[in-house]
């Protein structure tokens, strides 16, 4: 005799859940509609094992066509849940094309367990009656034991596996899930009557519902934090009354960081963040808004509080994330809102969320001049994208003169992103954008090869030009293909390092010192050199200067100007003196000096008087097309 009560109850669980999914208003994602299809599956094989059980219960009152038919079903359908499962963890740890073959590999002992069911007519090795109409198990029966419980070990395995990538919750629901439909299989070897398999895997279906389904769109899977949509509702309520804060807590570059140590890296550093939020800011709330972007929602808090919060936050990124080899430092971006005051809509709050901030710190939030920035960023990404498809960049030479040789013997490589529609987009605007959205590695390459194809086609060493100044993001050189894409271009235009002279800014040298240095030191192998660009623009950092083998220091107009205005010819207070003694200061320390910004004759006079070695500037020329350029060498130094 069959106990179907256990069944029953479990339909009743299986409608609730079905009710509590169907109507409940959210995004709909895969994973969301395999889990309905799970729950559907586990219903079917719930009726099917009811209607099974009373009819293997009363053989006498049935024909063998309904038994079948009922029997067939429970079967099929609940080992087509135990397939179901593993194609819901290849979702839940992110499905994309490269998994497919994976689970169409996966579906084959279905395929095989199915064909061996449905053949039961002629082999009756799965079950069969006995003369009294019995439902008896075959030899094969096993086979159905074996594959449910190897795809339960498959789901277990992907989602130990992939945990990285998935919630601690949500790791804890699947295996609770799991675990729980084991139960029953002991409890049955006891009691073989009591149908508690369907009882308990609901159960497990109803624990993954609360921790999954009804978190998913306020849970960010991969850091386990609230979200946006969290955010979104908690923001209606605090946009009421005047007084709420919302502190910014932004890392800038995330696609970057991606790129550089892994997905999987990445977000396991992002949850340990996120966790460190919850942490830290006990008395609030903090929310995963992507992209590193997090925002911390601070209702009634004062003054002090929020400034504690900031010191808190800056000394803490100060410190690496994440642990060995893939351990990183952050820059960190705080911005405070006020809500109500600073934004009076939630678009404008979501806005700023989602816009990058300009500078390292910032507190100070000015709407207007945010929104257009957003917009003309998203633009800019834009533009860049179609420049990359099209191989539209352009490189313009700018010619270097030498003081001492009295003749041109270098120049700079300026990129240049002229769109047909927008016109002319200065580097100083989407070098930045580039440089966050990690597009800097393509046009950088370009920029290379670029110079490496020009250096080689126009002969530019006959006419004089003994190396080319390539401007090197600090991004590039964080990256780890630099090198080997470096070497392979050289020697596609079979060129020796030694033509190429990579100019760093000084302001980038602050972050992920580490790598920078390796970086260089293997460029530096490699027989490329170096120059310092815009020098007393940064935060001069004489460290820095020592430990990296420039061998020119490209001081920047701005010290030049205030030495010897363009227009007026005036020195400020003290400028020539700083200039005097800038100049001379690097060459008692062993550099060559190059001042930028040349634009008139006095400029240059003044410049030769003080021995700077070489000068760049409108005076001379404007950044120019290659052809332009070659011609221009041409006639001037020959
Ligand atoms: P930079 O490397 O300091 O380049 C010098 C900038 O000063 C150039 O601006 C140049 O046109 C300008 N300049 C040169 N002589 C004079 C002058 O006499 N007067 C004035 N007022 N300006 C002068 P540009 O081409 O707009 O580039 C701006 C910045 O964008 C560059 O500064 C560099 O940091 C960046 N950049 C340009 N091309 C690339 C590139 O291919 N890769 C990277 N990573 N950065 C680039
Ligand atoms: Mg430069
Ligand atoms: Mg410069």
């Amino acid at each position: 005799m069959y106990h179907i009560e256990f069944d029953i109850a479990a339909v009743f669980l299986t409608l609730f859940i079905a009710y509590y999914i169907i109507f409940k208003k959210g995004i709909r994602k895969h994973a969301n509609r395999v889990f309905l299809g799970m729950i559907v599956i586990n219903f079917i094989a719930e009726i099917s094992d009811i209607f099974g059980s009373l009819a293997n219960n009363y053989p006498e009152m049935t024909t063998e066509v309904i038994k079948d038919f009922w029997n067939y079903l429970y079967i099929s359908s609940h080992n087509t849940l135990a397939y179901v499962l593993v194609v819901y963890v290849f979702y839940l740890i992110g499905y994309e094309k490269s998994k497919r073959t994976l689970l169409l590999i996966s579906a084959t002992p279905f395929a095989a367990e199915m064909a061996i069911l449905f053949t039961n007519p002629f082999h009756k090795r799965i079950f069969y009656y006995d003369e009294a109409g019995k439902y008896l198990h075959g030899n094969l029966f096993f086979i159905i034991y074996a594959i449910a419980l190897a795809y339960m070990i498959f789901a277990i395995y992907l989602t130990i596996r992939h945990r990285k990538g998935i919630s601690s919750s949500i790791t804890k629901a699947l295996l609770f899930f799991i675990s729980i439909t084991f139960v029953p299989v002991v409890i049955q070897i006891i009691f073989p009557e009591y149908l508690l398999t369907l009882f308990f895997e609901t159960i497990g279906l109803m624990g993954l519902l609360f921790t999954i389904e009804s978190k998913e769109e306020t849970i960010n899977p991969t850091t386990g934090a609230l979200n946006r949509y969290a955010l979104n509702g908690a923001l209606d309520r605090a946009m009421v009354n005047k007084g709420n804060v919302l502190l910014l807590i932004k890392i800038p570059n995330l696609n970057y960081y991606n790129k550089m140590i892994g997905f999987d890296n990445m977000n396991g550093i992002l949850r340990r963040i996120s966790q460190w939020m919850d942490e830290t800011f006990k008395d609030y709330v903090a929310y995963d808004c992507g992209r590193g972007h997090f925002a911390v929602l601070c209702e009634g808090i004062t003054d002090a509080e929020i400034a504690l919060i900031r010191e808190k936050t800056m000394s803490r990124f100060e410190k690496a994330w994440g642990k060995g080899e893939f351990s990183l430092v952050f820059p960190v971006q705080f911005g405070v809102i006020h809500l109500l005051e600073d934004v009076k809509t939630l678009d404008d709050v979501f806005m700023l969320i989602d816009s990058t901030f300009d500078g390292k710190v910032s507190s100070d939030l000015d709407v207007q001049k945010a929104v257009y920035k957003y917009e003309r960023g998203v633009l800019i990404e834009r533009l860049i994208d179609k420049a990359l498809k099209n191989k539209s960049f352009e490189v313009y030479y700018q010619p270097i003169w030498n003081s001492n040789e009295g003749r041109f013997t270098s120049a700079e490589a300026l990129c240049r992103l002229i769109d047909s529609e927008y016109g002319v987009i200065p580097p100083d605007e989407f070098i930045p954008v580039a440089e966050r959205n990690g597009s800097i590695l393509d046009i950088g390459l370009f920029v290379f090869e670029e110079v490496c194809r020009s250096y080689q086609e126009e002969r530019l060493k006959m006419l004089g030009i003994e190396y080319v100044e390539v401007n090197l993001s600090v991004v590039q050189c964080l990256s780890k293909n630099l090198m080997r894409s470096f070497d392979e271009i050289l020697n596609k235009y079979q060129l020796s390092a030694e033509r190429i002279n990579l100019e760093i800014t000084e302001s980038a040298t602050t972050e992920n010192q580490k790598v920078l240095y390796d970086t260089i030191e293997v460029l530096k192998n490699s027989k490329f050199s170096f120059s310092l660009d815009d020098y007393g623009t940064g935060y001069s950092n004489i460290s820095y200067m020592y430990e990296m083998p420039f061998s020119i220091i490209k001081i920047d107009k701005s010290i030049l100007w205030k030495a010897k205005d363009p227009v007026s010819g005036e020195s400020e207070k003290n400028g020539y003196i700083y200039l005097e003694n800038t100049i001379h200061m690097l060459k008692e320390m062993g550099y060559s000096v190059l001042v930028e910004g040349v634009e008139t004759v006095e400029q240059k006079m003044l410049l030769e008087e003080l021995g700077c070695d070489y000068q760049q500037g409108y005076y001379f020329s404007k950044p120019i097309q290659k052809q332009v350029f070659t011609d221009f060498i041409k006639v001037v130094n020959t």
